[in-house]
């Protein structure tokens, strides 16, 4: 396969690429889908409106000869699609792929861990917001117990799977949560990513109050032990990551408020309708899905990636202000998939 790089205006490359396969989901967390707004009468994505496995496995193949070797498949809620395992298999045979991931609030992995793994999965993120059963539903918006989330980890971790657990953090609402989730996962050695409750969508009333940020969280889980900041793995990495010391026990934390990171962002994020998104704050996507659809070669394809990324300017939570809070308009995180 032959490779080439493509860069941003400001010289970033294309190395990853997010994929919601799903726009759908199980949960209604007041962040992401607040229940007033998704409500019975919401209009989610038709059958044939979502990319289909030939069509994903088309549009992966050409961003790997673009130097993308990580994927990350996620939704709204990814297992609520069917056959997930069959597209994963896939996926892990297009040449130049390194490593697939996923995202889920967990429910369905007890299902269904054993056979993502099998198909070729390595690692999953799974959302837990708080341990306490009432605190956990007020996030999630739906009566699901942590008790659901936590059997869907161990069937993960029993696979063989790789876990990270990541909690959005809330003020006043699950910040409580913030030491009893350290402790479980310091206990189980599994990182615990934290992430900034940020302003994606228009939906979720953010404002910076409701934020609690890097330093408060560094202050409250310092508490069970003094952390050391650890080297970046890669470009691109978006986690800050923490150790405790004299342990291999790790956090991570997604600043995307109080710490931006636009400047190492490396990636690309397709809508499940098969839009491709240079930023997660984007306001428009670029239709590949009507591209292929309408009959465009694999070069077509590629070409018109690397005229998108190659014109990328994004740096929206650097330039973030009053004024873009409030008047962007913003694509909602359960289309564009986090
Ligand atoms: N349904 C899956 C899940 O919840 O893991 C995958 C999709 S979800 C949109 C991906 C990630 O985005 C989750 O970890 C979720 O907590 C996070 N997220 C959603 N809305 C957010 C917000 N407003 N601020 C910060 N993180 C958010
Ligand atoms: Fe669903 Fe994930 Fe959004 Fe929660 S964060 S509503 S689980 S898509
Ligand atoms: Fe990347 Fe946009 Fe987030 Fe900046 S705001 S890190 S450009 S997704």
């Amino acid at each position: 396969m032959e490779t080439s790089h493509v860069n941003d205006k400001y010289l970033r490359p294309l190395q990853d690429l997010r994929i919601s396969i799903m726009d759908k989901c199980n949960f209604r967390c007041s962040y992401c889908m607040p229940a007033d707004v998704f409500g019975d009468d919401y209009v989610f994505m038709r059958e044939e409106e979502l990319l289909s496995f030939d069509e994903i496995e088309r549009l992966v193949s050409q961003f790997t000869t673009l130097g993308v070797k990580k994927i990350r498949l996620t939704g709204g809620e990814p297992l609520l699609r069917k056959n997930v395992p069959d597209l994963i298999k896939r996926l892990s045979q297009v040449a130049g792929i390194e490593d697939i991931a996923l995202t889920t609030n967990g429910v369905h992995l007890v299902k269904q861990a054993k056979a993502l793994k099998q198909a070729g999965l390595m690692r999953v993120n799974v959302s837990l917001d708080a341990l306490s059963t009432d605190i956990f539903q007020e996030m999630n918006g739906r009566k699901v117990t942590s008790v659901v989330v936590l059997k869907g980890i161990e069937a993960a971790l029993e696979a063989g799977l790789e876990v990270k657990i990541n909690m959005v953090v809330k003020k006043g609402v699950n910040e409580s949560e913030v030491i009893k989730l350290a402790r479980y996962c310091k206990e189980r050695n599994i990182q615990l990513r934290f992430i900034e409750f940020m302003d994606v969508g228009q939906t979720n009333g953010w404002d910076f109050s409701q934020v609690v940020t890097k330093k408060e969280l560094l202050e409250k889980v310092a508490t069970l032990g003094p952390l050391e900041e650890l080297e970046k793995d890669y470009l691109g990495e978006v986690a800050t990551r923490y150790r405790y010391k004299g342990t291999n026990a790790e956090i991570g934390i997604i600043s995307s408020v109080s710490d931006t990171f636009c400047g190492n962002c490396t990636r690309a994020r397709i809508s499940a309708d098969g839009k491709l998104y240079t930023c997660l704050f984007a306001e428009e996507g670029y239709d590949l899905r009507s591209l292929i659809r309408l009959g465009a070669t694999d070069s077509d394809i590629k070409s018109r990636i690397t005229e998108i990324w190659s014109a990328r300017t994004d740096k929206y939570s650097e330039e973030r202000t009053e004024e873009t809070v409030k008047n962007r308009k913003k694509i909602e995180m359960s289309y564009i998939g986090g």
